[in-house]
């Protein structure tokens, strides 16, 4: 029976990390005001002192940002 609990509890944490790792998926330039895909290549150029995570499109476009050209968000 402690062994089931201490399962679900793995499977519990792995599932919330994996959520939060998709839950920003876009990135933005504080100073470029441009948003990406958390993988697109520019993001990794960025400097990390003007980025800023985003969970939706919506919200990027809300705060002013807008699309990348290069990898279209
Ligand atoms: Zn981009």
């Amino acid at each position: 029976m402690k062994k089931i609990f201490a399962t679900v509890v793995t499977i519990f944490f792995l599932t919330a990390a994996f959520a939060s790792v998709l839950a920003s998926s876009y990135v933005g330039n504080a100073k470029t005001k441009k948003f990406h895909y958390a993988d697109c290549s520019m993001v990794g150029k960025m400097n990390p002192a003007n980025k800023v995570y985003m969970n939706t499109r919506d919200e990027a476009i809300n705060a002013g940002y807008v699309p990348c050209k290069r990898c279209n968000p």
